[in-house]
């Protein structure tokens, strides 16, 4: 089976439909690893266009569970909240009963994949080196996880030791799945954190035992416009064309 992996899309149409339009042809099924809304102008589009696609497995993220009302708001910083807050009140009933009911993660897609949002043994850990990793990879229940939350492309290869193959570079950068387990960060599509602004997203095919990162570039201007015009802190425009 071949996979399109989306994490971290926060509301950002424009990143979507560019991921949609760079992807295309290239994956039969969707797997979706949280953070749909949060940050970005457009919850209701990308809810609206994620529900429409087939997905074989779904996570919610921490965005996901705090704007739905499954979470109280006080973990976030003032700009999160503020965020979370004006994408509550944009959700109309159906997208927020749909967000809402998203499980939490891990959740199997094969024998030999499983997705979550920020670690496989707790949905809201961020995994950015390798110690974050070792303190608890015995949890791994399949050879291949699959994570977003840290908005970092990051590739974590466990065998007696954990390894950091780092950095993930490039348009597209193939992850070597040999021996060991893997945790693989595909990155973010909505709002990227490693310096490069452009979209990221995962190609998996499962029986190549294949995975592509991949980076495309999307209308950051048009997302900006809407995130200004909406009220939204400006902090949240302003990050987008820097990849922070
Ligand atoms: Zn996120």
């Amino acid at each position: 089976m071949r996979y399109l992996v989306l994490s971290d899309v926060h509301a950002n149409l424009e990143a979507l439909t560019a991921v949609l339009d760079a992807s295309a042809t290239q994956w039969d099924q969707v797997l979706v690893l949280g953070d749909l809304v949060g940050y970005g102008p457009d919850p209701n589009a990308v809810i609206e266009r994620v529900r429409a696609l087939p997905i074989t497995a779904a996570v919610r993220g921490n965005h996901d569970k705090v704007a739905s009302g499954l979470a109280p708001v006080d973990s976030f910083n003032h700009v999160a909240r503020q965020a979370v807050e004006w994408t509550s009140g944009q959700l109309t009933r159906e997208n927020l009963h749909w967000l809402a009911a998203l499980p939490h993660g891990p959740v199997p897609v094969d024998a030999h994949t499983e997705i979550c949002h920020g670690a496989p043994w707790d949905e809201d850990a961020y995994l950015f080196d390798e110690r974050d990793v070792e303190r608890e990879r015995l949890s791994l229940s399949r050879p291949l996880c699959l994570f977003g939350h840290t908005h970092v492309p990051s590739i974590f290869r466990i065998e007696t030791t954990v390894e950091a193959m780092l950095p993930v570079r490039g348009e597209r950068c193939r992850v070597p799945l040999d021996n060991g387990s893997f945790l693989v960060n595909c990155g973010a599509v909505g709002q990227p954190r490693d310096g490069d602004p452009r979209a990221a997203f995962g190609l998996l095919d499962t029986e190549a035992r294949a995975l592509t990162i991949v980076r495309t570039p999307y209308d950051v201007g048009g997302t900006q416009a809407k995130i200004l015009n909406a009220g939204l802190p400006a902090v949240l425009a302003q990050r987008l064309p820097l990849g922070r």
